[in-house]
């Protein structure tokens, strides 16, 4: 039960007269008894003392200086990411001429480009197109695949049409999911001209999005499970044949798609095959 307790001050002061305030105290939700918490982690007072005493801090300078370290490298990945992310816009007209062959084309199709498109809003946050996991100490990474970019750009609702005649691509939106209210922002590959656009589906640019990053999600984790597969079976024929099998495990047969293609290459290598075919 909520309690109001009345407290009265008087003040003494003969100019300014005679001041009442009133204060109340909500005491309905008890002091909380941190101690008896199941997932309690404060530290007591006595625990405190101890722990002084014998010269040891909740954050040692080693973690701090890890964290300093993440946070630089942190700084650098933001800069990096908008630098590839004015890379592709400049760069949109000549990507979307090849939208098919670089759906075609794995080591095109398969380059993270989760910087490349933003969205959040109410309620819900900032939507990220990267997520990262933690499996068994080893963090990965899994971001939107440029295939999955210039298939959620094939929709109407992330399409405009410019004054230009061309049309242009949404590259960020936000909104709120209990209005269904938004606003997003286009570029146009031709002209470059950046559009707004206005009240179109919120929930069908998040679902897009999501859809889009989910697939690739599960693409790289079936890639995953398909080479281990491979490497399971390659390791007991090689145990059947009677090769070394004490000192080889199936890890050693796992293998990867190699070095991976990145978006800057991907652009000098169209650059070039336009300039080629141009020439002929
Ligand atoms: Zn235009």
């Amino acid at each position: 039960m909520q309690q109001a307790r009345r407290l009265c001050c008087a003040n003494s002061m003969p100019l300014t007269g005679v001041f009442m305030v009133t204060i109340h105290i909500d005491d309905s939700n008890p002091f909380p008894n941190f101690p008896v918490e199941p997932e309690n982690r404060r530290e007591s007072f006595a625990d405190f003392c101890k722990r002084e005493a014998a010269g040891l801090r909740l954050e040692s300078d080693e973690m701090e200086q890890e964290n300093r370290e993440q946070e630089e490298l942190n700084a650098l990945q933001k800069r990096c990411s908008e630098r590839k992310s004015a890379l592709l816009y400049n760069n949109l007209d000549l990507i979307l001429r090849h939208r098919e062959e670089i759906i075609a084309t794995p080591r095109y199709a398969n380059i993270d480009v989760q910087y490349a498109i933003k969205g959040g809003g109410l309620y819900v946050g900032h939507l990220s197109a990267v997520r990262h996991f933690n499996f068994v100490g080893t963090l990965v990474s899994i971001g939107l695949k440029l295939s999955s970019l210039l298939e959620i750009w094939d929709n109407e609702l992330f399409k405009v049409e410019c004054k230009c005649g061309d049309t242009a691509v949404i590259r960020s939106f936000s909104g709120s999911p209990l209005s269904g209210e938004s606003m997003a922002t286009a570029i146009c590959p031709k002209c470059k001209r950046e559009i707004r656009v206005k009240n179109r589906s919120f929930g069908g640019y998040c679902g897009l999005m999501s859809i889009g990053h989910e697939r690739d999600i599960e693409k790289v984790v079936k890639s995953i499970i398909a080479k281990w597969t491979l490497a399971e079976v390659a390791y007991e024929k090689n145990a059947a044949e009677g090769k070394d099998a004490k000192w080889r495990k199936a890890g050693r047969e796992l293998h990867d798609d190699g070095e991976p293609c990145n978006l800057e290459t991907m652009i000098n290598e169209l650059k070039l095959k336009e300039f080629q075919l141009a020439s002929r």
